[in-house]
């Protein structure tokens, strides 16, 4: 890492101490609103009254280059374009300053290790699903259970590596017993895959099952009215589908055609051709 980046993540580390953990919780929940009354749904409706409060004022000149990194978290396209470098340590800062070591909700208590995510920090394509099961929560790593053998065969299908994507959860710890998240769980904890998000900045998000999409765009309602369609996060295209899970579980023709028509949809966008067309 060479001093210009140290320098950065000092900055960020620096503005994010000055500004308090509140701060950063507070613009991240403000950009999840960013995707239209129309998207929006029940925006807020649910959200805890820490997030529906107005952000505190900014703290003052201890953080002079705050601004700077924090506006990032504020506007759609305005987020800096980091070098991969930069990436890499801002990312390795997030998990092991803030998401290893958070026990922000409940899900802290039973987790044997937080699942931050992985892939490509350059990755044009974002998979995000619901929270770790019993084998993330085992190995710290983002689907790698039979879910997530059924989503790598679905990046295979669009001609990509695991390792060309990326892949993180709504929520970093495991529910008990693989329960959903609650409401109040997944607004704690979804600034981190905000921030993630800003970071990477991908050209496509899939949302991977309806709590991706609740904790991601707050539209509280069933994938098959929503997926196929594409929608806007904060400027970046977002496209639902099922979970993989889904598919593991129902794998009928109809929901398969389904998926891969969504996938189709995100290769068009990347620019991919179709390996089976080959
Ligand atoms: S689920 Fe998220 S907010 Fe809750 S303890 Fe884990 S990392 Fe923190």
């Amino acid at each position: 890492m060479d001093d210009t980046i140290r320098a950065r993540v000092r900055l960020w580390l620096r503005a994010e101490q000055a500004l308090g953990a509140g701060r950063f919780v507070h613009a991240g929940r403000r950009n999840a609103s960013g995707v239209g009354a129309a998207e929006g749904g029940a925006a807020g409706a649910r959200a805890p009254a820490e997030h529906a409060a107005p952000p505190p004022a900014r703290a003052a000149s201890s953080a002079p280059q705050a601004p700077t990194l924090f506006a990032a978290a504020e506007g759609d396209l305005a987020a800096p374009a980091y070098s991969r470098q930069e990436k890499i340590a801002l990312l390795a800062e997030l998990d092991a300053k803030h998401v290893k070591p958070c026990r922000k909700c409940v899900l802290c208590q039973q987790r044997r290790t937080t699942v931050f995510g992985e892939g490509d920090v350059d990755a044009a394509l974002f998979f995000i699903g619901e929270g770790p099961g019993e084998e993330e929560d085992r190995t710290g790593r983002p689907f790698v259970g039979r879910a997530g053998k059924k989503l790598d065969e679905m990046i295979a299908a669009m001609g990509l590596r695991r390792e060309q994507v990326y892949i993180g959860n709504v929520v970093k710890c495991r529910p008990p017993g693989n329960r959903t998240p609650e409401p109040g769980e997944m607004a704690t904890c979804v600034p981190y895959l905000i921030r993630q998000l800003e970071i990477i900045r991908p050209k496509v998000i899939v949302l991977l099952g309806a709590t991706a999409v609740r904790g991601l765009l707050e539209i509280p309602a069933a994938v098959g009215s929503l997926r196929g369609q594409w929608r806007t996060w904060r400027g970046i295209k977002v496209m639902i589908t099922y979970h993989p899970a889904f598919l593991v579980r129902t794998p009928t023709l109809e929901a398969r055609r389904a998926v891969w028509s969504d996938l189709q949809k995100v290769m068009a966008e990347l620019g991919l051709k179709n390996p089976r067309a080959r």
